[in-house]
């Protein structure tokens, strides 16, 4: 029988043609056409119907009943103009994908007679079985349910595949006790707490602020590669990437992908799933290569963070689709393939007014600058006080090969702020002390004011290496890994900076109160919060050795792996002030803890068994029978008498085989040995550390041998896709 990994390349060859993807339309014909938006409801909806949806998006209210049913009767209209027979709620449960649960509209009513419906009911809350997903022990056994209630604030949108068609509705989703069990109910409540302590010093400065949303513009990196290659290689099946394969003799060293022009076949894939996306109303923008070979990105304009939060989920599974229909893969994964870049998703977030303002953005007036400066050094204080937090929430099994491994960005959170402002916050250092006074004040924000236009200049200096960046108008989280949530990064992100915030109205307040001018108070609490928080400022090479021990010498956290990352939240600092802002209760924050850890053991565990699969029935076998044509080659040319130099190569080889062999089987075993040990562990964080101390160390050291066997075995014989036919053959 061919091999896989032969009969892949064989078909890639031979039929990698024809695929073109049809002539677009124009973006603005289909954008949003498979979305419930505002503009359809008015068409849909009665007065009073429409009238309480927006009011329920505004004020994130409850919608009554009696609405309800208007609405879903409406909203069913809708979806059957567009041939939609189903409806599911669709929620992101914590195992790190999106859930569905189709149902169908028809219905049997107790006359038998047959009925398409939808009441409010349906729309508004459902209770799947709750008991396979995880919980963290949250929902007792005798109280296996949990239930979906809708998100009025992300629009139902409808999801098509293939010729099914289906309704879906963004919801939560809680235990029936009310406890949090996805991604996005805790990201709600930081959205409100960051809202309610934003508009509170907005005040300050412009009375007409009535409500700040943060908003998200993501972008998202991956890889596609060839399907039927991919499927040859059981760890990408797996575990979404390679846990073996030789570096290729060329890699990104000529840096010839980025920016290149986008290969056919890969284009007609983007062209794809971005007509889908934008039928579903996602406002992508930006599609181009990556810097390693194979690697691509793509990014929308930036929305409000939930929205955006879901955008991006659902694109992630369009994504994946569509690629199947192209015979193409997408790799999510932080890290698919060793020595090239691994993938990452930054998170652009700023903060928007109701009354248009983005509060990053420089000001163009002094009033507006102390605006701007306020929200700025407020993020860095939120960064600098709970970046423990901020690197709990990029924590997974995925992210670890790039945080803290030999890969950027590092595991180290500190901030680049580019050199203008970091001189004008030196400034403010120096000159806002205890006697400052209203001249100071005058010269203090003329010397700001002429300095904050030129940063808009400052976009090309950008420091590639830090892991969280001004950039211009906006800061970008870049550590946050390619397959995961946003929503975890932006949950601590707006819960950190509504904290912030709120403690800084607190300071403000109270020196106005002892009769400072409010001005000058705001320049003080700047000028402290500086003093407090200028150590996670960092401008120079995040890459480098010498910023890892400066980093230590000024007191900066560098965990490097996530069973220890995820101690962050269960301090108590983080429950109070997780349970201060509402976003989490105690219970809420240990069972999340306990889910990631156990997620984090499920993935190494995963892969440590794909490891000793792969090493024993793959590469070993490989690795004999070329041994053995080695070994029938050396006692022929031994038995026609031919001298042992004759043979020395040969001999070598094999004895370097045996070598490889031996270390394989070896570490293939202790680390079987250390799985069950680990294993007996009952503790999760315990386990979690054993699974990354004791299992995971065995890894590198069983690839490094399969590598080296990969480059002695022929080429024949072995059966998994290498690394230069996943990454540049298409
Ligand atoms: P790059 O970082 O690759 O140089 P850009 O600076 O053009 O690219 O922007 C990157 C992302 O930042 C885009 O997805 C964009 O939507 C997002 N973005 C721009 N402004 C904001 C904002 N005010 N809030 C959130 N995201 C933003
Ligand atoms: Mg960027």
């Amino acid at each position: 029988m061919q091999s896989l990994r032969l009969n892949a390349l064989y078909n890639l060859i031979s039929d990698s043609k024809n695929q073109l993807a049809p002539p677009s339309k124009k973006i603005t014909a289909i954008f949003g056409e498979n979305v419930f938006s505002l503009k359809k409801a008015r068409e849909f909806l009665s007065d009073d119907a429409y009238k309480s949806l927006v009011s329920s998006i505004k004020s994130q209210s409850k919608i009554d009943r009696r609405m309800g049913d208007q609405i879903a009767s409406g909203l069913k209209a809708w979806a059957e103009t567009r041939k939609v027979t189903h409806y599911t709620h669709w929620f992101q449960p914590l195992t790190g994908a999106t859930a569905e649960k189709h149902d169908s509209f028809f219905t049997l009513k107790s006359d038998g007679s047959a009925l398409e419906e939808f009441d409010g009911a349906a729309l508004i809350q459902q209770e799947p079985d709750a008991s396979s997903f995880p919980s963290g022990g949250l929902r007792a056994t005798f109280e296996a349910r949990g239930y979906t209630a809708w998100d009025p604030s992300s629009p139902p949108f409808i999801m098509e595949i293939g010729e099914g068609r289906t309704l879906c509705i963004p919801t939560i989703f809680v235990s029936y006790t009310g406890e949090s069990l996805d991604a996005k109910t805790p990201l709600l409540k930081a959205l409100v707490a960051l809202d309610k302590a934003a508009i509170d010093v907005c005040q300050y400065f412009d009375k007409n602020i009535t409500s700040v949303t943060p908003t998200l513009g993501w972008e998202q990196e991956y890889f596609v590669i060839d399907a039927g290659i991919a499927n040859a290689r059981p760890d990408i099946v797996m575990t979404g990437r390679t846990v073996f394969g030789h570096a290729p003799a060329k890699g990104q060293q000529l840096e010839d992908h980025y920016f290149g022009s986008i290969p056919e076949r890969i284009y007609a894939f983007m062209r794809d799933y971005e007509t889908e996306a934008y039928r579903l109303g996602i406002p992508l923008r930006t599609r181009h290569n990556e810097v390693a070979p194979s690697q691509f990105e793509c990014a929308p304009i930036f929305e409000e963070v939930n929205l955006a939060v879901d955008h991006n989920t659902l694109l992630m599974d369009v994504m994946t689709r569509v690629a199947k229909n192209h015979n193409l893969m997408v790799l999510l994964h932080e890290k698919p393939f060793a020595g090239i870049n691994g993938s990452g998703k930054h998170n652009n977030w700023s903060m928007a007014t109701n009354t248009g303002v983005n509060l990053l953005s420089p000001g163009k007036t002094p009033k507006t600058n102390l605006m701007f400066l306020t929200f700025f050094v407020n993020t860095i204080k939120a960064v600098h006080d709970h970046a423990d937090l901020l690197r709990a929430s990029i924590a997974s099994a995925g992210n670890d090969h790039r945080l803290g491994a030999n890969e950027a960005p590092p595991a180290i959170i500190s901030i680049f702020i580019g050199k203008y402002l970091t001189d004008v916050l030196n400034q403010i250092e120096k000159r806002v002390g205890d006697k400052f006074d209203e001249q100071d004040e005058a010269i203090l924000k003329l010397d700001i004011h002429k300095s904050i236009p030129e940063l808009m200049l400052d976009n090309t200096d950008r420091n590639r290496t830090s892991p969280f960046a001004f950039t211009g108008n906006k800061f970008e989280f870049r550590a946050v890994g390619s397959a995961a949530n946003c929503a975890s990064a932006m949950t601590v992100l707006n819960t950190i900076m509504g904290e912030t915030l709120a403690q800084f109205k607190v300071d403000v307040d109270a020196l106005i109160d002892t009769g400072e001018k409010k001005e000058v108070a705001i320049m003080q609490i700047i000028q402290k919060y500086i003093v407090d928080s200028k150590s996670v400022l960092f401008e120079g090479d995040g890459y480098s050795e010498e910023w890892e021990k400066e980093a230590k010498r000024r007191g900066l956290p560098n965990v490097k792996t996530t069973p220890l990352a995820l101690d962050a939240f269960v301090t108590d600092k983080a429950k109070k002030l997780f349970a201060h802002h509402n976003i989490y209760t105690h219970s809420e924050l240990e069972a999340r803890h306990e889910i990631m850890l156990e997620n984090y053991v499920k993935k190494v565990q995963i892969e440590a068994r794909v490891i000793g699969d792969l090493a024993t029935t793959y590469i070993l076998p490989a690795a004999i029978k070329y041994q053995n044509i080695l070994i029938q080659n050396i006692q022929g040319l031994k038995d026609i008498g031919i001298e042992e130099s004759g043979y020395a190569n040969q001999k070598h080889i094999a004895t370097k085989i045996s070598e490889h062999i031996a270390n394989i089987s070896t570490s293939v075993e202790s680390m079987i040995e250390a799985r069950k040990a680990a294993n007996k562990v009952e503790d999760s964080r315990e386990k979690a550390i054993a699974y990354c101390d004791n299992i995971k160390v065995h890894f590198d050291k069983i690839r490094y041998h399969v590598d080296k066997l990969e480059l002695l075995v022929d080429d024949e014989f072995w059966e998994l896709p290498k690394y230069r036919e996943m990454l540049f053959l298409r």
